[in-house]
Formats: C-alpha cells, sequence, structure tokens
C-alpha cells in the first residue's frame, strides 16, 4: 500500500516493465480511468496517513513499554520470528479486513480495481486509521518486538506485495501454494463466488492453508475482478467512501438493536437473515456447481 511509495524506484520500474510487456503482447492493462483512479486516490492516501501513522507509533512504542519478553535482537532468529509474526498477524488483519463491515469499509477501496495491474498496490483506502485495523498488529509489541522493527517488517511485507498485482505472469509452479504470487493474489481480488475472501495472506499462504482460505486459481473459472457490489460511479470520493455510505444509510434505515450487525458482521449482512454475504455466495455456488468448486471445499473450516 503506502509503504510501496517508499520503494517508487522499483515500484515505477515494475511498472514500466508491466506496461512495455503488456503491450508487446498486444494487452492494454491500463485504462486512462481506473488508473486515473488509482493514482488519485494514492495521493489522497499518502496526505492522510500521516495522521494515522503517528496514531500507530504512538500505541506501539506505548505497548512496548508493557512488553512481555526482553528479545535478544542481534540474531538472526528475532528477525526470522519477526517475519512470521508479521505474517500471522498481516494474515488476521487482512482476513477480518474482509470479514468484518467495519475493517471492510476500508480495504473494499483496494479490491475496487476492475482492471488488475501493479498500479493497484497503490490504491488503499483513507480511512484506516478511523477502521483502526492496525489494532491486529499490536501483540507484537507486547511480546517484545521494536515498534521500529515491526514497521520496517510490515513495509517489506507491503512492498513484496507490488509485483503480486500483475497479470502477466500465470502459475509459479514451485512456489505456487506456499509463497504469495501473482496467481493467489487474483484469486483474492476475485469476485467470483467460489474465489471471495480466499488467499489472505502478505508474503507467504502458510496461515491460508493452516487456517482452510487458501484456494488455487483454476483454469475453468476465470477470474473477475472488483467488487460484488461496485460503487455506482468512478467519482473518487464515492469509489473511496463507499462502503462507508453504505453503512450510514444501513445505519440510518434500521432500529438500534440491527446496529452492531451493520458495524461489525460480515459485508452484505442484513437482519434476520435477509442478506448476502460471501458465504451466503459460496453456498449457493456449490448447490449450482457441485462439480466446480474449489477443493476446499472439503475442509470444514471452507464456510
Ligand atoms: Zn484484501
Ligand atoms: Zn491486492
Amino acid at each position: 500500500m503506502s509503504t510501496a511509495l517508499n520503494f517508487l524506484p522499483i515500484f515505477l520500474s515494475l511498472i514500466l516493465i508491466e506496461y512495455v510487456v503488456g503491450r508487446f503482447k498486444g494487452r492494454s492493462l491500463y485504462s486512462r480511468t481506473e488508473s486515473g483512479l488509482s493514482i488519485g486516490i494514492a495521493l489522497g492516501q499518502q496526505l492522510i496517513r500521516y495522521l494515522g501513522l503517528s496514531l500507530r507509533a504512538a500505541m506501539l512504542f506505548l505497548l512496548w513499554e508493557f512488553k512481555l519478553f526482553e528479545l535478544p535482537k542481534d540474531n538472526i532468529g528475532y528477525w526470522v520470528a519477526l517475519f512470521f509474526s508479521v505474517e500471522f498477524t498481516y494474515y488476521w488483519f487482512h482476513r477480518m479486513s474482509h470479514e468484518v463491515r467495519w475493517f471492510w469499509a476500508n480495504h473494499s477501496v483496494h479490491h475496487s480495481i476492475e482492471e488488475m495491474n501493479i498500479l493497484a498496490a497503490i490504491r488503499f483506502g483513507w480511512t484506516g486509521w478511523i477502521s483502526g485495523a492496525f489494532i491486529f498488529h499490536a501483540p507484537l509489541a507486547i511480546i517484545g518486538f521494536h515498534p521500529v522493527h515491526i514497521a520496517l517488517m510490515l513495509g517489506l511485507n507491503l512492498a513484496y506485495q507490488s509485483w503480486i498485482h500483475t497479470t502477466l505472469i500465470g502459475k509459479l509452479p514451485l512456489i505456487e501454494g506456499i509463497l504469495n504470487t501473482p496467481s493467489a493474489h487474483r484469486v483474492h481480488h476475485a469476485s467470483n463466488a467460489d474465489y471471495l475472501d480466499r488467499n489472505h495472506g502478505g508474503v507467504t499462504m502458510i496461515f491460508d492453508r493452516v487456517f482452510g482460505t487458501y484456494v488455487e486459481e483454476r483454469e475453468d473459472t476465470p477470474v473477475e475482478f472488483g467488487l460484488v457490489k461496485p460503487a455506482p460511479s468512478k467519482n473518487i470520493f464515492r469509489v473511496t467512501l463507499n462502503e462507508w455510505i453504505r453503512m450510514v444509510a444501513d445505519l440510518r434505515s434500521s432500529p438500534i438493536k440491527h446496529w452492531p450487525g451493520y458495524l461489525f458482521g460480515p459485508p452484505g449482512w442484513a437482519p434476520d437473515g435477509q442478506g448476502i454475504t460471501s458465504k451466503d455466495l459460496r453456498d449457493q455456488y456449490r448447490l449450482e456447481h457441485p462439480n466446480q468448486v474449489s477443493p476446499v471445499k472439503l475442509d470444514q473450516s471452507y464456510t
């Protein structure tokens, strides 16, 4: 996300390579509307993020004061442990950003892109500091990882995710299902029912496999990028605030007893089972296509 801008030269080179290779292959990967929106949203987020960054830094340093362990920082084990710990908290941060509407309101902006390319890696919502999803990384400071090291590892994790937004790379046999790849991340960005809310890992797919959310891209199910319910216009404010606007509309038209569901239930939730959530869409798809669902359906956690 915004951290990708700290790696601007590499990031711009990747975009240039993707653009040139795309043209060479006769594919137009960058439309003016979507590219303009991605750049505009990224610039807006850069302006706003500093507010969130200082809040996050303050929270991490405060918690670090109460750390449980004095971790030795001068050995490789510390950094390996930090890498996997960040990967773990990132998995839950990201998964909850899909499964809880309050967090989805911000994260859905990243998924609003309908043409997948590396520019998508900087299209992130402006309201992360309001949603407070960063709280998922708080345990890292409590354990004893230094706040600066946490920020560094998170930055590297997000920078890694730049290249996985290209559609020019197919499956990568040796690392597919282990690391996060363009193919795995295409599935993550899909609005197809069978692919919804899958592959949440940052650098790896390890925790998706552990917790049953890993799904492989399938040739018989081409990915359709974008949101199940897209914003009604390409206006930059509507795209960035779309889910918040819908949430407020739901709250205004419902009694207070339904507010927790609308705020913290899954996206698409409505009272008395009237809504359509990702799980409903998946269940429906499985009924209609019993022979065309991902193998992970056999896993109980695939619900
Ligand atoms: Zn996501
Ligand atoms: Zn993405």
